[in-house]
């Protein structure tokens, strides 16, 4: 692991995030008014808990919320007037987020940098920092190890790394940016049991979640996996509910919308999904992903096919939510390696 480690007791927690929240806004994990743990702005520092388990609110609410204004209008004689409304200001902190989280909120910006003209709003993701979480043990669906290392998501994409051992945690800190944010938690710096400690944590996930059933980007052509079997067995048990894509801190579409209320109205931007059946509706009702299959497969080819040919990436992290929370039961990473394992059946077809 990279990056300088220094060591922070666990009752320090509370008053290092009292410190961020003085100069930054910060996110963490808490309990929210729901009673369930969510990540949230933190109001009152002592409430952000670790130990809590926010995976049924999704990470990308930190960068774009489901619903947001991006701008109001006026309508008279004289034409439209347009009222801006104001980004938010300031610098963000999303506070204990885990490594597979923070990679694909980092790997998100790809997108939305490409082209002639960058979105400037999916590009605000970037200036938040990350104070990151290594986890102890994985979830039962987690499969991190398995499209890439924990330690290498965490080293991409954290500013800090908060990593649990006996009586703290261990800091390593990797960018300025991080070593700003440490610079007031009062942390010391660590010792090599300490550090020790620390590296055997690293090495426990990975262990915990074997490196060897790796499924990274399909290295086949489109026309070579479209086809697939695999797509259809798994689509015809699809609901097209799009809970697997509000979980995804990887997934970003949304729409935009126009709202008229009298003699104005606002343009707003709200998440979408590209499993739902009217995503890629036409006018004309014709619609490309006229069928649940193709809806899957995009998804599948997105993160494992598109986005590692145009940014070397997959945009999946193996955070495991959307197998955890899908209702039917499927598994993007099974989905993944039968379609693999097709594609080794076929002659010619290299599957790496
Ligand atoms: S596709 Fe599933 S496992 Fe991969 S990052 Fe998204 S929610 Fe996590
Ligand atoms: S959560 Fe499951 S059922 Fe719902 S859209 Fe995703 S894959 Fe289909």
């Amino acid at each position: 692991m990279k990056g300088t480690p220094l060591f922070l007791p666990g009752d320090r927690v509370g008053s290092w995030v009292g410190a961020l929240a003085g100069s930054s806004t910060v996110f963490g994990p808490q309990v929210g008014s729901s009673g369930r743990p969510e990540f949230a702005l933190v109001r009152d520092p002592s409430a952000v808990d670790l130990s809590l388990d926010a995976r049924r609110a999704s990470i990308r609410e930190l960068w774009m919320p489901q619903t947001e204004i991006l701008f109001r209008y006026r309508l008279d004689s004289q034409g439209a007037t347009l009222e801006a409304v104001p980004r938010p200001e300031g610098s963000r902190v999303a506070f204990g987020i885990r490594p597979c989280e923070a990679a694909a909120i980092r790997r998100v910006t790809h997108v939305f940098r490409q082209g002639k003209h960058p979105d400037p709003l999916g590009l605000e993701a970037e200036g938040m920092a990350i104070v990151g979480l290594y986890c102890a043990s994985p979830r039962r669906t987690c499969f991190c190890a398995q499209v890439g290392s924990p330690v290498d998501m965490a080293e991409e994409a954290c500013d800090v790394l908060m990593t649990p051992i006996s009586g703290g945690h261990v800091l390593h800190v990797m960018t300025d940016r991080g070593g700003s944010l440490a610079g007031v938690s009062g942390a010391a710096q660590a010792t090599s049991d300490q550090v020790s400690a620390a590296g055997a944590v690293h090495a426990g996930l990975i262990t915990a979640v074997p490196a060897d059933g790796a499924i990274g980007a399909l290295e086949a052509t489109a026309l070579e996996v479209w086809a697939s079997e695999v797509f259809a067995d798994q689509g015809a048990r699809c609901i097209g509910c799009g809970v697997c894509t509000f979980l995804c801190p990887a997934c970003h579409c949304f729409d935009i919308l126009d709202e008229r209320q009298g003699t104005g109205g606002a343009r707003y931007r709200c998440w979408d999904s590209c499993q739902f059946d009217h995503f890629t509706l036409h006018a004309s009702r014709h619609n490309p992903r006229h069928d649940q299959a193709a809806r899957l497969r995009q998804r599948v080819l997105h993160k494992f096919l598109y986005m590692p040919q145009e940014f070397g990436v997959t945009g999946c992290t193996g955070c495991g939510r959307c197998a955890e929370l899908c209702p039917v039961g499927i598994s993007i990473r099974q989905v993944v390696a039968d379609v693999r394992a097709a594609m080794a059946q076929e002659q010619g077809v290299t599957v790496a």
